[in-house]
């Protein structure tokens, strides 16, 4: 089933979100982090390989070593989404210094710095977005398409919420990663909401994780990390699948809930002020959610979605990528 909802009335959501959580960048890397970080990795230890090219738009420099049709591409892809979730979540897109983006052409070419960045046990990690000085940066594998697109798309929503909003919580970050993930266009409209594949088969068979968990995750939980991350952003997924579009009884709730949070208050404080009921009935919502016979997708229409230029992929040397990568190790962290 596919609806449409005016833009007005699907701006307000994000716009309380910002008015309870907007505040300034924050998560800068203490100087001894940065020194242990410069002892610790060199930047000439990473052999980047050749073949670079360098796009320039208004809002995003993206490095590649993919072909430039392949980089093109991907360029376009950024900027609709970009201009779109502007729209839609009423997301800061216009940034005062443009988001830098890394394509790396297959697995082999994203290994080293994956391994570099995250560790080399995390060979589940297709990308990887980090802040630093106000700041953001995207690495990520292209493979081909197979589920390229979904990492394009998981990682720019994440530099997107971060410029308009740091601190939030990472059940939110994900789940609104994984929801833009599958953004799709079709002619003048661009599609959002549908289902990524690997979530079918993850809730079938672990079942849905319980909220009070999901909520108590950070980067440096298990459940965050390796090859068992699954339930945790699947979970995400479907909880804010839900408050974003099969659950307009709830409208307003989720800002409220975040706003109360970000003023420390308790989880079961925060929860039951804001929806009314605990954690645990509140599963019991999501998984009759989960057993629905269709989920909504939801399409918006853009006039100029398609009316976006594209620069023509520039050569670069493989130091310059380098040093642009630098700000990338090793405090990065996987999302
Ligand atoms: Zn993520």
């Amino acid at each position: 089933m596919e609806f449409e909802l005016p833009l007005p009335d699907s701006c307000a959501f994000a716009s309380d979100i910002r008015a309870g959580i907007m505040r300034p960048m924050t998560r800068l890397p203490s100087l001894a982090t940065l020194l242990l970080a410069l002892l610790a990795l060199p930047a000439h230890a990473l052999d980047l390989g050749g073949n670079w090219t360098k796009s320039e738009t208004r809002n995003l420099i993206v490095y590649s070593n993919a072909h430039d049709f392949t980089t093109k591409a991907i360029v376009a892809k950024l900027e609709r989404m970009r201009g779109a979730l502007g729209h839609i979540m009423g997301l800061r897109t216009e940034s005062a210094v443009p988001t830098t983006i890394f394509v790396f052409d297959g697995e082999p070419a994203f290994a080293p710095v994956r391994n570099a960045a995250v560790g080399s046990h995390r060979t589940e990690v297709v990308g990887f977005f980090t802040s630093s000085e106000g700041r953001f940066f995207v690495a990520m594998e292209n493979d081909g398409g197979a589920g390229g697109d979904h990492v394009v798309f998981h990682e720019i929503t994440h530099s997107l919420i971060e410029n308009t909003a740091a601190g939030l919580p990472l059940w939110y970050q994900e789940g609104v990663a994984e929801f833009y993930s599958t953004f799709t266009v079709k002619g003048k409209s661009v599609v959002v909401g549908s289902i990524p594949k690997a979530f079918v088969d993850t809730i079938l068979e672990t079942g849905l994780m319980p909220l009070r968990r999901v909520f108590a995750i950070d980067t440096r939980s298990p459940e965050y990390n390796g090859a068992h991350a699954g339930p945790f952003y699947a979970t995400s997924w479907i909880f804010m699948h839900y408050l974003l579009v099969g659950a307009p009884q709830r409208a307003g709730q989720l800002a409220t809930y975040l706003a109360l949070l970000d003023a420390k208050k308790p989880v079961d404080v925060a929860f039951q002020t804001a929806f009314g009921t605990t954690p645990e009935q509140f599963q019991g919502e999501l998984w009759s959610y989960v057993n629905r016979p269709k989920l909504q997708v939801v399409s918006y229409t853009f006039p100029d979605l398609n009316a976006i230029s594209v620069p023509a992929p520039v050569p670069v040397e493989s130091a310059e990528v380098g040093r642009a990568f630098e700000p990338m190790l090793p405090q990065a962290a996987a999302k």
